[in-house]
């Protein structure tokens, strides 16, 4: 397995960074999970689109230009000749002194990992996932503003420990006002009478790319999307609950809370959004 760092391969053993780099003393950086698919990186422009905005937004001079980038994405995935898999692309203030000043931090570090990736059994898809909600708040202001996807995931990490003494893969999270936020990592959807509703991102999520996708896909099938706040009171009481994320695709809910959602099992709507979702990934991106 070869791995990018800072202009150059080096091996798994080799892959390391200073321990005064302020991604690692601070969180300082960001990052972005991708997906190769038949040899196509899903949605390239968008994961990278995002990547820039949020280096602007905390003022980190990116080392390369977007089509370098770009090049180093492709680069790496040929190396490790790679058709399937996930991409991790993190870019981080870069070794600084033990201060906060990211001016101490003239040089970004720029690292780009790719593996396989198995996350849910095909089954998952199928039957569901059990899902519970948790007492973490997703925050809105400032540098966890989750339109910046930072480095700083401690909050994402309590909530899945939540879930994991819960038993469950994923779990939701609400905005500091009650209203239902996203998962650890990944949007949430729900269906309810044949309308699709997604909270919209100033409630405190991520502008997921897949959450686009799933927008997009909608408004091509006829499905009636409407960005709109709702509570866990509208997610007992749904027809349908799915996540969406780079990772997990489409992923139906069969239980939130102890409550069934619908027959318990992936409805009819997450069902054809996965089908749809899955016939485009290989093909809307970069080959
Ligand atoms: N929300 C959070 C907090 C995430 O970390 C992710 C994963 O990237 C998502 C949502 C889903 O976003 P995307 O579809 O771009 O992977």
């Amino acid at each position: 397995q070869w791995i990018y760092l800072d202009g150059s391969f080096v091996t798994k053993e080799e892959a390391k960074v200073s321990v005064y780099d302020h991604g690692f003393l601070y969180g300082d950086g960001i990052f972005e999970g991708i997906r190769i698919y038949g040899g196509n990186i899903f949605k390239c422009k968008e994961h990278l689109d995002r990547l820039y905005d949020s280096a602007k937004s905390i003022m980190l001079n990116i080392p390369l230009s977007f089509q370098e980038m770009q090049d180093a994405l492709v680069e790496t995935i040929r190396r490790n000749e790679l058709r399937d898999g996930y991409i991790r692309l993190v870019v981080s203030r870069g070794p600084g002194d033990l201060g906060l000043d990211p001016r101490r931090s003239p040089k970004a570090s720029v690292i780009i990992i790719v593996e396989q990736l198995s996350i849910y059994p095909e089954e998952a898809y199928i039957n569901g996932l059990k899902t519970v909600s948790v007492s973490s708040r997703r925050n809105i202001p400032d540098a966890v503003n989750p339109k910046i996807k930072s480095l700083n995931y401690l909050n994402n990490i309590l909530v899945k420990i939540q879930s994991n003494l819960a038993g469950v893969g994923e779990a939701i999270m609400l905005n500091s006002q009650g209203y239902v936020a996203e998962g650890s990592s990944d949007n949430i959807f729900i269906v309810k009478r044949g309308v699709v509703f997604t909270p919209p991102c100033y409630i405190g999520a991520l502008e997921g790319i897949t959450r686009a996708a799933i927008i997009e896909i909608c408004e091509r099938k006829g499905y009636t999307l409407k960005e709109e706040p709702f509570t866990l009171h509208d997610v007992y009481v749904a027809d349908e609950v799915f996540f969406t994320g780079t990772a997990a695709e489409v992923i139906a809910v069969r239980e939130v809370d102890g409550r069934t959602i619908g027959e318990g099992k992936a409805g009819p709507i997450t069902t054809n959004l996965l089908q749809e979702f899955r016939s485009i990934v290989t093909v809307d991106g970069v080959k």
